[in-house]
Protein backbone atom coordinates (compact mmCIF):
# COMPACT_ATOMS: atom_id res chain seq x y z
CA UNK A 1 0.00 0.00 0.00
CA UNK A 2 1.95 3.55 -1.07
CA UNK A 3 2.32 5.66 2.31
CA UNK A 4 3.24 9.33 2.30
CA UNK A 5 5.51 9.91 6.02
CA UNK A 6 4.98 13.73 7.15
CA UNK A 7 8.14 14.90 9.38
CA UNK A 8 7.02 17.30 12.05
CA UNK A 9 3.68 18.17 13.60
CA UNK A 10 3.36 22.17 13.73
CA UNK A 11 1.14 23.82 11.44
CA UNK A 12 2.44 22.98 8.41
CA UNK A 13 2.68 19.12 9.12
CA UNK A 14 -0.47 18.92 10.24
CA UNK A 15 -2.14 20.53 7.64
CA UNK A 16 -0.11 18.04 5.08
CA UNK A 17 -1.39 15.73 6.86
CA UNK A 18 -4.93 16.41 7.12
CA UNK A 19 -4.94 17.03 3.18
CA UNK A 20 -3.58 13.79 2.33
CA UNK A 21 -6.05 12.02 4.55
CA UNK A 22 -8.51 13.84 2.98
CA UNK A 23 -7.39 12.53 -0.33
CA UNK A 24 -7.08 9.54 0.62
CA UNK A 25 -3.87 8.73 1.28
CA UNK A 26 -2.14 6.56 3.73
CA UNK A 27 -0.23 8.96 6.21
CA UNK A 28 2.55 8.64 9.05
CA UNK A 29 2.70 11.63 11.20
CA UNK A 30 6.44 11.59 12.85
CA UNK A 31 6.62 14.80 15.69
CA UNK A 32 9.48 15.03 17.82
CA UNK A 33 7.32 16.28 21.11
CA UNK A 34 4.61 14.42 22.71
CA UNK A 35 2.05 17.76 22.68
CA UNK A 36 2.97 18.98 18.71
CA UNK A 37 2.31 22.28 17.70
CA UNK A 38 5.71 23.16 16.74
CA UNK A 39 6.16 27.18 17.25
CA UNK A 40 1.81 27.62 17.71
CA UNK A 41 1.03 25.68 20.84
CA UNK A 42 0.19 26.17 24.42
CA UNK A 43 0.81 25.19 27.82
CA UNK A 44 -0.20 24.76 30.98
CA UNK A 45 2.17 26.87 33.32
CA UNK A 46 2.90 25.16 36.38
CA UNK A 47 3.43 27.87 38.83
CA UNK A 48 0.20 30.20 37.80
CA UNK A 49 -1.94 27.02 36.95
CA UNK A 50 -3.02 29.16 33.77
CA UNK A 51 -2.79 28.13 29.68
CA UNK A 52 -0.46 30.05 27.97
CA UNK A 53 1.05 30.21 24.36
CA UNK A 54 4.27 30.26 23.20
CA UNK A 55 3.46 33.67 22.03
CA UNK A 56 0.64 35.64 20.80
CA UNK A 57 -0.83 35.20 17.59
CA UNK A 58 -2.66 37.08 15.18
CA UNK A 59 -4.29 36.32 11.80
CA UNK A 60 -5.49 38.04 9.09
CA UNK A 61 -8.60 38.01 6.49
CA UNK A 62 -6.44 36.98 4.00
CA UNK A 63 -5.11 33.54 5.53
CA UNK A 64 -7.30 31.52 2.85
CA UNK A 65 -5.12 28.67 3.33
CA UNK A 66 -5.39 28.59 7.17
CA UNK A 67 -9.10 29.42 7.20
CA UNK A 68 -10.10 26.33 4.94
CA UNK A 69 -7.36 24.04 7.53
CA UNK A 70 -9.73 25.25 10.48
CA UNK A 71 -12.93 24.54 8.78
CA UNK A 72 -11.39 21.18 7.89
CA UNK A 73 -10.87 20.17 11.41
CA UNK A 74 -13.82 21.90 12.69
CA UNK A 75 -12.18 24.89 14.68
CA UNK A 76 -12.99 27.76 12.98
CA UNK A 77 -14.97 29.23 15.53
CA UNK A 78 -11.52 29.47 17.69
CA UNK A 79 -10.91 32.57 16.40
CA UNK A 80 -12.26 36.30 16.96
CA UNK A 81 -12.49 38.50 13.63
CA UNK A 82 -12.42 42.23 13.70
CA UNK A 83 -15.42 43.73 11.86
CA UNK A 84 -13.45 45.86 9.71
CA UNK A 85 -9.98 46.94 10.08
CA UNK A 86 -9.11 48.29 13.31
CA UNK A 87 -5.30 49.24 14.59
CA UNK A 88 -4.97 51.14 17.96
CA UNK A 89 -1.60 52.73 19.03
CA UNK A 90 -0.76 54.75 22.34
CA UNK A 91 2.34 57.45 22.68
CA UNK A 92 4.06 57.45 25.59
CA UNK A 93 2.05 59.94 27.86
CA UNK A 94 -1.26 57.86 27.03
CA UNK A 95 -2.36 59.74 23.52
CA UNK A 96 -4.30 57.38 20.95
CA UNK A 97 -3.89 57.10 17.62
CA UNK A 98 -6.95 54.84 16.10
CA UNK A 99 -6.38 53.29 12.53
CA UNK A 100 -10.45 52.24 11.57
CA UNK A 101 -11.12 51.56 7.89
CA UNK A 102 -15.03 52.17 7.57
CA UNK A 103 -16.68 49.15 5.22
CA UNK A 104 -15.92 50.31 1.83
CA UNK A 105 -14.39 47.86 -1.17
CA UNK A 106 -10.68 47.79 -1.18
CA UNK A 107 -8.14 48.99 -1.12
CA UNK A 108 -10.58 52.98 -0.88
CA UNK A 109 -11.56 51.36 3.33
CA UNK A 110 -7.13 51.85 3.72
CA UNK A 111 -7.51 54.63 2.13
CA UNK A 112 -10.02 56.53 4.06
CA UNK A 113 -9.06 54.96 7.15
CA UNK A 114 -5.52 56.29 7.04
CA UNK A 115 -7.00 60.05 6.19
CA UNK A 116 -9.23 59.97 8.69
CA UNK A 117 -6.76 58.73 10.85
CA UNK A 118 -7.04 60.47 14.80
CA UNK A 119 -3.64 61.81 16.08
CA UNK A 120 -1.62 61.99 12.91
CA UNK A 121 -1.08 65.21 11.22
CA UNK A 122 -1.90 66.08 8.16
CA UNK A 123 1.16 65.77 6.38
CA UNK A 124 1.66 62.32 7.44
CA UNK A 125 -1.56 61.12 6.17
CA UNK A 126 -0.96 62.85 3.02
CA UNK A 127 2.36 60.45 2.80
CA UNK A 128 0.89 57.26 3.17
CA UNK A 129 -1.96 57.97 0.79
CA UNK A 130 0.68 58.42 -1.62
CA UNK A 131 2.23 55.30 -1.21
CA UNK A 132 -1.08 53.90 -1.79
CA UNK A 133 -1.82 55.64 -4.82
CA UNK A 134 1.76 54.52 -6.22
CA UNK A 135 1.53 51.01 -4.89
CA UNK A 136 -2.10 51.04 -6.64
CA UNK A 137 -0.07 52.51 -9.90
CA UNK A 138 2.22 49.56 -10.82
CA UNK A 139 5.23 51.57 -9.62
CA UNK A 140 8.53 49.93 -9.61
CA UNK A 141 8.12 47.45 -7.64
CA UNK A 142 10.81 46.93 -5.09
CA UNK A 143 12.49 43.37 -5.39
CA UNK A 144 14.26 41.40 -2.66
CA UNK A 145 17.36 43.00 -2.55
CA UNK A 146 15.69 46.63 -1.10
CA UNK A 147 14.85 47.16 2.45
CA UNK A 148 11.63 48.37 3.90
CA UNK A 149 13.97 51.19 5.22
CA UNK A 150 14.82 51.61 1.44
CA UNK A 151 11.53 51.60 0.07
CA UNK A 152 9.68 53.44 2.83
CA UNK A 153 12.06 56.75 1.82
CA UNK A 154 11.95 56.14 -1.67
CA UNK A 155 8.20 56.24 -1.25
CA UNK A 156 8.56 59.69 0.73
CA UNK A 157 7.31 58.25 3.72
CA UNK A 158 7.93 60.74 6.73
CA UNK A 159 8.71 59.84 10.27
CA UNK A 160 5.84 60.05 11.79
CA UNK A 161 3.41 57.88 9.54
CA UNK A 162 6.50 55.55 9.68
CA UNK A 163 5.60 55.39 13.53
CA UNK A 164 2.29 54.66 13.78
CA UNK A 165 1.52 52.79 10.72
CA UNK A 166 4.64 51.39 8.51
CA UNK A 167 7.23 50.35 11.21
CA UNK A 168 4.44 48.22 13.45
CA UNK A 169 3.27 46.59 10.43
CA UNK A 170 6.68 45.81 9.40
CA UNK A 171 8.32 44.01 12.88
CA UNK A 172 4.88 42.38 13.44
CA UNK A 173 4.49 40.37 9.92
CA UNK A 174 7.86 40.73 9.01
CA UNK A 175 9.62 40.12 12.50
CA UNK A 176 12.54 42.10 11.81
CA UNK A 177 13.92 45.60 11.50
CA UNK A 178 13.02 47.83 8.40
CA UNK A 179 16.55 48.59 8.29
CA UNK A 180 17.32 44.70 7.23
CA UNK A 181 13.87 43.47 6.00
CA UNK A 182 12.96 42.89 2.51
CA UNK A 183 10.46 45.18 0.98
CA UNK A 184 9.47 42.45 -1.44
CA UNK A 185 8.05 40.27 1.84
CA UNK A 186 6.25 43.39 3.03
CA UNK A 187 4.35 43.92 -0.53
CA UNK A 188 3.18 40.06 -0.64
CA UNK A 189 1.54 41.27 2.81
CA UNK A 190 0.26 44.22 1.55
CA UNK A 191 -1.02 42.72 -1.72
CA UNK A 192 -2.77 39.34 -0.10
CA UNK A 193 -3.76 42.28 2.39
CA UNK A 194 -4.61 45.55 0.99
CA UNK A 195 -5.31 45.27 -1.86
CA UNK A 196 -7.56 42.48 -2.75
CA UNK A 197 -10.95 42.49 -0.17
CA UNK A 198 -12.10 44.52 2.67
CA UNK A 199 -11.87 41.49 4.63
CA UNK A 200 -8.41 40.32 3.46
CA UNK A 201 -6.95 43.04 6.11
CA UNK A 202 -9.34 42.03 9.28
CA UNK A 203 -7.08 40.68 12.34
CA UNK A 204 -8.33 37.73 13.80
CA UNK A 205 -6.90 36.67 17.68
CA UNK A 206 -7.75 33.28 18.24
CA UNK A 207 -10.01 33.04 21.00
CA UNK A 208 -9.04 29.71 22.77
CA UNK A 209 -5.10 28.67 24.00
CA UNK A 210 -3.31 27.77 20.05
CA UNK A 211 -3.05 24.26 20.67
CA UNK A 212 -6.50 23.68 21.33
CA UNK A 213 -7.44 26.11 18.31
CA UNK A 214 -4.95 23.68 15.81
CA UNK A 215 -3.26 20.79 17.24
CA UNK A 216 -6.04 18.89 19.29
CA UNK A 217 -8.46 19.43 16.24
CA UNK A 218 -6.13 18.37 14.29
CA UNK A 219 -4.30 15.14 15.29
CA UNK A 220 -8.49 14.13 16.41
CA UNK A 221 -9.13 14.15 12.77
CA UNK A 222 -6.27 12.28 11.43
CA UNK A 223 -6.95 9.77 14.13
CA UNK A 224 -10.40 9.90 13.02
CA UNK A 225 -9.47 9.00 8.85
CA UNK A 226 -6.79 6.70 9.74
CA UNK A 227 -3.49 8.17 10.48
CA UNK A 228 -0.64 6.67 12.04
CA UNK A 229 0.86 8.72 14.46
CA UNK A 230 4.00 8.75 16.09
CA UNK A 231 4.03 11.29 18.78
CA UNK A 232 7.65 12.27 21.03
CA UNK A 233 9.57 10.34 18.11
CA UNK A 234 12.54 11.98 16.36
CA UNK A 235 13.76 11.44 12.67
CA UNK A 236 17.51 11.40 12.68
CA UNK A 237 17.85 10.56 8.86
CA UNK A 238 15.92 10.08 5.85
CA UNK A 239 17.02 6.77 3.73
CA UNK A 240 17.50 7.54 0.23
CA UNK A 241 18.43 4.93 -2.46
CA UNK A 242 19.15 5.81 -6.59
CA UNK A 243 18.26 9.70 -6.02
CA UNK A 244 14.56 8.80 -4.48
CA UNK A 245 13.87 8.73 -0.82
CA UNK A 246 12.61 5.48 0.69
CA UNK A 247 11.40 6.46 4.31
CA UNK A 248 13.28 7.71 7.31
CA UNK A 249 15.17 6.20 10.42
CA UNK A 250 14.09 7.42 13.62
CA UNK A 251 16.18 8.54 16.59
CA UNK A 252 14.88 5.45 18.24
CA UNK A 253 16.89 3.00 15.15
CA UNK A 254 13.77 2.11 13.89
CA UNK A 255 13.31 2.38 10.05
CA UNK A 256 9.87 3.28 8.71
CA UNK A 257 9.21 3.43 4.86
CA UNK A 258 7.34 4.86 2.49
CA UNK A 259 6.89 6.00 -0.90
CA UNK A 260 6.98 9.64 -0.27
CA UNK A 261 7.99 11.71 2.26
CA UNK A 262 6.65 15.42 3.34
CA UNK A 263 9.29 17.30 5.36
CA UNK A 264 8.28 20.20 7.57
CA UNK A 265 10.72 20.89 10.10
CA UNK A 266 12.93 23.51 10.20
CA UNK A 267 16.23 25.01 7.90
CA UNK A 268 18.71 23.84 11.02
CA UNK A 269 16.34 20.48 11.63
CA UNK A 270 16.15 19.85 7.88
CA UNK A 271 19.81 20.09 7.51
CA UNK A 272 20.15 17.56 10.81
CA UNK A 273 17.58 14.35 8.77
CA UNK A 274 19.46 15.65 5.21
CA UNK A 275 22.34 13.07 4.27
CA UNK A 276 25.74 14.73 4.14
CA UNK A 277 26.20 14.05 0.26
CA UNK A 278 23.24 16.14 -0.22
CA UNK A 279 24.00 19.24 1.66
CA UNK A 280 26.31 21.28 -1.14
CA UNK A 281 23.38 20.58 -4.13
CA UNK A 282 22.27 23.77 -5.22
CA UNK A 283 18.72 23.90 -4.10
CA UNK A 284 19.98 22.93 -0.42
CA UNK A 285 23.45 24.79 -0.16
CA UNK A 286 22.09 27.87 0.97
CA UNK A 287 19.93 26.46 3.45
CA UNK A 288 22.54 27.20 6.18
CA UNK A 289 22.86 31.03 5.40
CA UNK A 290 19.42 31.60 6.71
CA UNK A 291 19.48 33.33 9.89
CA UNK A 292 16.36 33.39 12.45
CA UNK A 293 14.83 35.86 14.41
CA UNK A 294 13.51 35.88 17.77
CA UNK A 295 9.96 36.74 19.32
CA UNK A 296 10.25 37.61 23.22
CA UNK A 297 6.47 37.89 25.24
CA UNK A 298 5.47 38.19 28.73
CA UNK A 299 2.19 36.73 29.95
CA UNK A 300 1.19 39.24 32.66
CA UNK A 301 -1.31 38.55 35.63
CA UNK A 302 -2.23 42.06 37.32
CA UNK A 303 -4.87 42.76 39.39
CA UNK A 304 -6.73 45.15 36.93
CA UNK A 305 -6.34 45.76 33.74
CA UNK A 306 -4.43 49.22 32.24
CA UNK A 307 -7.01 48.94 29.03
CA UNK A 308 -10.32 47.65 28.28
CA UNK A 309 -11.57 49.55 25.13
CA UNK A 310 -10.19 47.82 22.68
CA UNK A 311 -8.37 43.88 23.03
CA UNK A 312 -5.08 45.06 22.27
CA UNK A 313 -2.74 48.15 21.66
CA UNK A 314 0.71 48.95 19.78
CA UNK A 315 2.91 51.27 21.76
CA UNK A 316 4.38 53.42 19.57
CA UNK A 317 8.04 53.70 20.02
CA UNK A 318 8.53 51.25 22.77
CA UNK A 319 10.83 48.19 22.63
CA UNK A 320 7.40 46.42 23.72
CA UNK A 321 5.69 46.47 20.35
CA UNK A 322 1.84 44.95 21.13
CA UNK A 323 -0.30 44.75 24.42
CA UNK A 324 -2.84 41.85 24.36
CA UNK A 325 -6.26 42.02 27.30
CA UNK A 326 -6.43 38.30 27.07
CA UNK A 327 -8.85 38.54 29.69
CA UNK A 328 -10.97 40.91 27.47
CA UNK A 329 -10.48 38.41 24.58
CA UNK A 330 -11.33 35.15 26.24
CA UNK A 331 -14.63 37.16 27.25
CA UNK A 332 -13.29 37.68 31.08
CA UNK A 333 -14.88 40.72 32.94
CA UNK A 334 -13.69 43.00 36.16
CA UNK A 335 -10.76 41.38 38.28
CA UNK A 336 -7.60 40.31 37.61
CA UNK A 337 -6.36 40.77 34.08
CA UNK A 338 -3.96 38.63 31.62
CA UNK A 339 -1.99 40.62 29.40
CA UNK A 340 0.17 39.21 26.83
CA UNK A 341 3.34 42.06 25.55
CA UNK A 342 4.88 40.87 22.42
CA UNK A 343 8.87 42.00 21.22
CA UNK A 344 9.50 41.11 17.66
CA UNK A 345 12.62 40.85 16.38
CA UNK A 346 13.99 40.63 20.00
CA UNK A 347 17.55 40.48 19.31
CA UNK A 348 17.72 43.04 22.04
CA UNK A 349 15.87 41.53 24.64
CA UNK A 350 16.68 37.55 24.38
CA UNK A 351 19.48 37.99 26.23
CA UNK A 352 18.09 39.71 29.16
CA UNK A 353 17.00 38.45 32.98
CA UNK A 354 13.20 37.93 33.99
CA UNK A 355 14.53 40.48 36.49
CA UNK A 356 15.33 43.48 33.90
CA UNK A 357 12.56 42.44 31.40
CA UNK A 358 9.94 42.83 34.75
CA UNK A 359 11.88 46.24 34.93
CA UNK A 360 10.97 46.93 31.35
CA UNK A 361 7.67 46.29 31.77
CA UNK A 362 6.91 48.09 34.71
CA UNK A 363 8.73 51.40 32.96
CA UNK A 364 6.54 50.96 29.93
CA UNK A 365 3.71 50.79 31.98
CA UNK A 366 4.07 53.82 33.55
CA UNK A 367 5.23 55.68 30.41
CA UNK A 368 2.19 54.66 28.70
CA UNK A 369 -0.24 54.41 31.02
CA UNK A 370 0.24 57.25 33.82
CA UNK A 371 -2.50 56.99 35.20
CA UNK A 372 -2.30 53.33 35.96
CA UNK A 373 -0.62 53.77 39.37
CA UNK A 374 0.02 51.37 41.94
CA UNK A 375 -1.08 48.18 40.30
CA UNK A 376 -0.01 45.04 41.93
CA UNK A 377 1.91 42.47 39.26
CA UNK A 378 1.12 38.73 40.26
CA UNK A 379 2.58 36.79 37.98
CA UNK A 380 5.16 37.22 35.17
CA UNK A 381 6.05 34.72 32.66
CA UNK A 382 8.52 35.07 30.61
CA UNK A 383 8.85 33.11 27.08
CA UNK A 384 11.53 33.71 24.33
CA UNK A 385 11.36 31.21 20.85
CA UNK A 386 14.90 32.74 20.05
CA UNK A 387 14.49 30.49 16.53
CA UNK A 388 10.52 32.25 16.15
CA UNK A 389 10.99 32.56 12.28
CA UNK A 390 13.66 33.34 9.66
CA UNK A 391 14.91 36.47 9.11
CA UNK A 392 13.27 38.13 6.22
CA UNK A 393 16.70 39.81 5.36
CA UNK A 394 16.60 41.46 1.81
CA UNK A 395 18.38 39.28 -0.81
CA UNK A 396 17.65 36.23 1.05
CA UNK A 397 14.33 35.15 -0.33
CA UNK A 398 15.96 32.81 -3.03
CA UNK A 399 17.93 31.09 -0.24
CA UNK A 400 14.52 29.28 0.16
CA UNK A 401 13.63 25.97 -1.18
CA UNK A 402 10.84 25.19 -3.25
CA UNK A 403 8.09 22.66 -2.90
CA UNK A 404 9.49 20.12 -5.14
CA UNK A 405 13.24 18.63 -4.29
CA UNK A 406 15.71 17.34 -6.74
CA UNK A 407 14.98 14.13 -4.52
CA UNK A 408 12.90 11.91 -5.85
CA UNK A 409 9.48 11.88 -3.52
CA UNK A 410 10.90 14.11 -0.90
CA UNK A 411 8.38 17.51 -0.16
CA UNK A 412 9.39 20.55 1.25
CA UNK A 413 6.96 22.25 3.33
CA UNK A 414 7.38 24.82 6.53
CA UNK A 415 6.63 28.62 7.16
CA UNK A 416 10.14 29.33 5.52
CA UNK A 417 10.14 27.17 1.93
CA UNK A 418 9.08 29.56 -0.99
CA UNK A 419 5.71 30.08 -0.62
CA UNK A 420 6.14 34.00 -1.86
CA UNK A 421 5.15 34.77 2.05
CA UNK A 422 6.43 35.74 5.02
CA UNK A 423 7.30 33.02 7.72
CA UNK A 424 3.74 33.12 9.41
CA UNK A 425 0.69 30.77 9.79
CA UNK A 426 -0.56 31.55 6.67
CA UNK A 427 2.71 30.40 4.75
CA UNK A 428 3.37 27.41 6.89
CA UNK A 429 -0.35 25.98 6.29
CA UNK A 430 -0.33 27.24 2.71
CA UNK A 431 3.29 25.17 2.34
CA UNK A 432 2.01 22.16 3.96
CA UNK A 433 -1.55 21.79 1.35
CA UNK A 434 1.06 22.83 -1.30
CA UNK A 435 3.67 19.59 -0.49
CA UNK A 436 0.23 17.50 0.00
CA UNK A 437 -1.17 18.26 -3.55
CA UNK A 438 2.52 17.96 -5.02
CA UNK A 439 2.61 14.05 -2.94
CA UNK A 440 -0.65 12.87 -4.03
CA UNK A 441 0.05 14.38 -7.81
CA UNK A 442 3.27 11.90 -7.82
CA UNK A 443 1.60 9.27 -6.36
CA UNK A 444 -0.99 9.31 -9.52
CA UNK A 445 2.02 9.53 -11.87
CA UNK A 446 3.79 6.59 -10.52
C1 LIG B 1 6.29 33.67 19.52
C2 LIG B 1 5.78 33.55 18.12
C3 LIG B 1 4.77 34.40 17.68
C4 LIG B 1 4.31 34.29 16.38
N1 LIG B 1 3.30 35.11 15.99
C5 LIG B 1 2.74 34.92 14.76
C6 LIG B 1 1.60 35.69 14.37
O1 LIG B 1 1.10 36.53 15.11
N2 LIG B 1 1.05 35.44 13.15
C7 LIG B 1 1.56 34.50 12.29
O2 LIG B 1 1.00 34.31 11.21
N3 LIG B 1 2.66 33.78 12.63
C8 LIG B 1 3.25 33.95 13.84
N4 LIG B 1 4.34 33.19 14.21
C9 LIG B 1 4.92 32.24 13.23
C10 LIG B 1 4.19 30.89 13.25
O3 LIG B 1 4.07 30.40 14.56
C11 LIG B 1 5.03 29.90 12.44
O4 LIG B 1 5.19 30.43 11.14
C12 LIG B 1 4.41 28.52 12.31
O5 LIG B 1 3.95 28.04 13.55
C13 LIG B 1 5.48 27.56 11.75
O6 LIG B 1 4.92 26.27 11.58
P1 LIG B 1 5.76 25.13 10.88
O7 LIG B 1 4.91 23.92 10.89
O8 LIG B 1 6.31 25.61 9.59
O9 LIG B 1 7.06 24.88 11.79
P2 LIG B 1 7.17 24.38 13.31
O10 LIG B 1 6.05 24.94 14.09
O11 LIG B 1 8.55 24.71 13.74
O12 LIG B 1 6.96 22.81 13.24
C14 LIG B 1 8.01 21.92 13.00
C15 LIG B 1 7.78 20.69 13.88
O13 LIG B 1 8.77 19.73 13.56
C16 LIG B 1 9.16 19.07 14.75
N5 LIG B 1 10.49 18.50 14.50
C17 LIG B 1 11.67 19.15 14.38
N6 LIG B 1 12.66 18.27 14.10
C18 LIG B 1 12.08 17.04 14.03
C19 LIG B 1 12.57 15.74 13.77
N7 LIG B 1 13.87 15.50 13.51
N8 LIG B 1 11.71 14.70 13.78
C20 LIG B 1 10.38 14.90 14.02
N9 LIG B 1 9.85 16.13 14.29
C21 LIG B 1 10.70 17.18 14.27
C22 LIG B 1 9.13 20.14 15.81
O14 LIG B 1 8.99 19.58 17.10
C23 LIG B 1 7.92 20.96 15.38
O15 LIG B 1 6.74 20.54 16.03
C24 LIG B 1 4.86 33.31 15.50
C25 LIG B 1 5.88 32.47 15.95
C26 LIG B 1 6.33 32.58 17.24
C27 LIG B 1 7.41 31.64 17.71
Amino acid sequence: MSRTIVIGGGLAGLAAAVRLAEGGEQVTLIEATRAGGGRARSFVDGASGREYDNGQHLMMGCYRETLAFLRAIGSEDGIYFQRNLQVDMARPGGERIALKCPPLPAPLHLATGLLTMRGVGPLHKAAALRAGLLLAGEVKRPDDNETCDAWLRRLGQTAGIRHVFWEPLIWGVLNDDPLVASAAMLMAVLERAFMSTRDASRLGVPRVPLSRLYVDQALSTLRQRGAELHLGASVRSLTLRDGAVTGVVLRSGEELEADRVITTVPPHAFLDVLPEKWHSHPVFADIGRLQSSPIVNFWVVVDRAPFTDVPFLGLVNSPIHWLFNRSMIEGESGGEALLNCTISAARGAVADSVESLADLFRGEMARFFPSWRGYEIRHFKVIKEKRATISHAAGTYNWRPETVSPIRGLFMAGDWVRTGLPATIESAVQSGHEAAAAAIEARSAS
